[in-house]
């Protein structure tokens, strides 16, 4: 730290005599506002080249999953900033609206007021729309239909993971996204990973975004161009550049499994600063491997191709799909004039 600031011990910006906002312990750095957002551009810009080649004159249509909150806004924000001159791209954002009372209703302001700001054309979708429930509803008749018999979900968020990815994939088809571009930061992509792993699950490592070099067939591939920046980072970002962000958590989130992975992720990279990167580039080492092994002909981690749901038509892995599975649980029908 090079100096102090005023009567406090603020330590100054490395690169410049300003007030430092944040210390990075990962990098050694202690940046100001301003040098803080030239950081999280680059980092945002040098990611969105490493994973997604826009080909030259050829339209391409980006779909961004907002959700109000903080990091879909810089996400959203940061994609119009580095491509909204370009005449071959189209960046259209959208929202899925999960049925939550109190927490859905006023994100959904801010993720409108947003794209006004930004000019982005936005699109809603619902999970009634999708011959789902409320979330609130299902997190009513979560007692009900659990029991011994089967092994559904405990958790809202379970189902609600579920039912988003559909939404998410409705919007996408609907306004011919080429990619699908995703607000997930390191925290969560190290949450993510460390779930995955302490699950022993090595195809949700394999299918884990961006699917930069392993598009899955006939679904838009995911691009997560904010997956190394702190959550902390993007949150200071959001204020610096006045973004319209809801604050509000949604009332569903604690107890859920990915809460207790957020505090272990937390703990240890205030032990061990730099955990979340490793955690992040764990699974692009196994993604890179497997990889390898693919390109020399082996065919033990290749990933069945996804094929039609016989009920509903999603594509799937298995021959029912796991939100057919969810609406059966919850006493759903699904008719076939869906759209
Ligand atoms: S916290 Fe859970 S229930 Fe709430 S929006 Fe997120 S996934 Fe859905
Ligand atoms: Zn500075
Ligand atoms: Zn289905």
């Amino acid at each position: 730290m090079n100096g102090v600031n005023g009567m406090f011990d603020v330590p100054s910006c490395d690169s410049c005599e300003h007030a430092a906002v944040i210390v990075q312990n990962y990098s050694g750095r202690v940046l100001c506002n301003k040098h803080l957002a030239k950081s999280v551009r680059k980092k945002i810009s040098r990611e969105l080249r490493q994973q997604f080649e826009i080909d030259k004159g050829v339209m391409t249509t980006i779909f961004v999953a907002i959700s109000g909150g903080k990091d879909s806004a810089v996400l959203l924000d940061s994609l119009v900033d580095i491509l909204g001159q370009r005449r071959d791209v189209r960046i259209v954002a959208g929202t899925v609206d999960e049925g939550i009372e109190g927490y859905r209703p006023p994100s959904l302001v801010c993720a409108e007021e947003l794209c006004k700001k930004l000019g982005v054309e936005f699109h809603t979708i619902s999970y009634r729309d999708l011959q789902f429930m409320d979330m609130d509803d299902v997190a009513k008749r979560l007692p009900m239909i659990i029991d011994k018999d089967n092994d559904a979900p405990r958790m809202p968020c379970a189902y609600c993971g579920v039912f988003r990815r559909q939404g998410i994939n409705h919007l996408a088809k609907q306004v011919g996204a080429d990619v699908v571009a995703l607000g997930h930061n390191l925290d969560d992509m190290a949450q993510t990973v460390l779930m995955n792993m302490t699950n022993g699950d090595l195809e949700r490592t394999l299918r884990l975004a961006p699917h930069t070099t392993t598009p899955l067939d006939g679904m838009a591939p995911r691009i997560v161009p904010l997956r190394w920046v702190p959550e902390q980072e993007i949150h200071l970002y959001a204020l610096h550049r006045n973004l319209p962000i809801h604050h509000e958590e949604c009332p569903h989130a604690r107890g859920a499994l990915r809460w207790r992975h957020r505090e272990m992720v937390a703990r240890m990279e205030e032990d061990v600063p730099g955990t979340r990167h490793g955690l992040v580039r764990a699974a692009d080492h196994i993604k890179a491997m497997r990889d390898q092994i693919s390109d020399l002909g082996g065919s033990a981690t290749q990933l069945a191709p996804p094929a039609p749901c016989v009920i509903c038509g999603e594509l799937t892995s298995g021959n029912q799909c796991k939100a057919c599975d969810m609406r059966a649980l919850l006493g759903l029908k699904f008719k076939e004039d869906f759209q």
